[in-house]
């Protein structure tokens, strides 16, 4: 071994699902199967590419004021990144800094032991139950922060803001990040906690209710404090994290607020019937809250048929194989048309 090997950072990644550019059908990584919003595309065509020889506005000032106008916040509040991963990583770095542990659920988003690791935060992992929900009175001990995604991935089981707000009063001497990834699929969000709780961030995306993965927009809310925080440790990092087609694009998405509630009913529409459908076939499905469905069959060995559905039927779903789930696979709810090709090649592989 090489002498400077020692001084180098290792690190083991997340490991992302397959994005294939082939012609298959594709419901492994939760992204949105309808197009943004039509302003989107709009400001896309219109859009001066001579203004690419300048910085964006490291502010991302305009995105900025959009969303805190959505939200009914002050722009104070309002932190954004370059999809919420880069927000969520952002925020490890800068509020996770005790010898304590960090607490999150062993059944969750994987990235969070990645960055934990990355920056050498300790943590401990909560296990879920058995119907996989998290328990709140297990983060009601000394730590050093809590995450946790709500809805949780990949179960897609929301925890009930009641319970939510538990877990962050147990926790005033600490941080406590809501990861609401999947919140517009589902109940109600923490946002209106942040007045009442001065250690609570809420992290929402661009990338799944919006359909806009491929743009990479994020944000957090909190109270002008903690976000200021956040903005010290980006500009210590890297001020122009925003690109300006990003931040224009944002802000035509935040603008169409009908476009935007009718695709999230759409999705809704399609995942409780898809649900009914696999009941049908004999899968057990949690009762997802989010934009995909976590399954499981009693009579097949899930492996194979993940990879059945792949090679033979070019439909992209995501297995893990990890320890408790290794019995599930993750479906994400795509267009009508996708999920009755799933749905139809399920059915002749259950009969076989
Ligand atoms: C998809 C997802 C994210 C990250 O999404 P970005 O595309 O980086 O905004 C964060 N948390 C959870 C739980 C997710 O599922």
């Amino acid at each position: 071994m090489k002498a400077f090997e020692k001084n180098i950072r290792k690190v083991e990644p997340y490991v992302p699902g397959e994005q294939p550019w082939q012609t298959v059908i594709k419901l492994n990584t939760n992204e949105n199967p309808y197009p943004p919003a039509p302003g989107v595309a709009q400001v896309l065509h219109t859009m001066d590419a001579d203004r690419f020889k300048l910085y964006p506005d490291p502010t991302a000032g305009e995105l900025v004021k959009a969303l805190a106008d959505y939200y009914d916040v002050s722009e104070e509040q309002v932190f954004v990144g370059v999809g919420s991963d880069d927000v969520l990583s952002m925020c490890f770095l800068t509020f996770f800094n005790s010898e304590k542990p960090v607490l999150f659920p062993d059944i969750t988003y994987s990235f969070y032991k990645v960055w934990a690791n990355l920056y050498r935060i300790p943590y401990e992992c909560c296990p879920v139950d058995e119907n996989f929900r998290i328990v709140k009175e297990d983060y009601f001990r000394e730590n050093g922060g809590i995450i946790f995604p709500n809805p949780n991935a990949p179960t897609g089981l929301y925890l009930e803001l009641c319970e939510v707000e538990e877990i962050i009063a147990h926790n005033r001497d600490v941080i406590v990040i809501v990861d609401e990834a999947y919140i517009d699929f589902a109940g109600k969000s923490a946002l209106e906690l942040i007045e009442k709780y001065d250690n609570l961030i809420v992290v929402q995306t661009f990338s799944k209710a919006r359909s806009m993965a491929g743009m990479r927009i994020g944000y957090a809310i909190s109270n002008p404090l903690l976000i200021q925080y956040l903005n010290d440790a980006k500009y210590s990092f890297n001020s122009y994290t925003m690109s300006q087609a990003a931040i224009a694009c944002g802000v035509e998405a935040v603008k169409d607020k009908e476009y935007f509630e009718n695709g999230i009913r759409k999705i809704i529409n399609t995942r409780e019937w898809a649900k009914k459908e696999l009941g049908r076939l004999g899968f057990t499905c949690l009762d997802s809250e989010a934009n995909f469905i976590f399954a499981t069959h009693p009579k097949y060995d899930i492996k194979k048929m993940y990879e059945a559905l792949k090679n033979e039927a070019k439909i992209y779903v995501r297995y893990w194989g990890s320890e408790r789930i290794e019995q599930y696979i993750r479906i994400t709810v795509g267009t009508k048309d996708e999920m009755d090709a799933l749905l139809g090649f399920l059915e002749g592989y259950t009969q076989k």
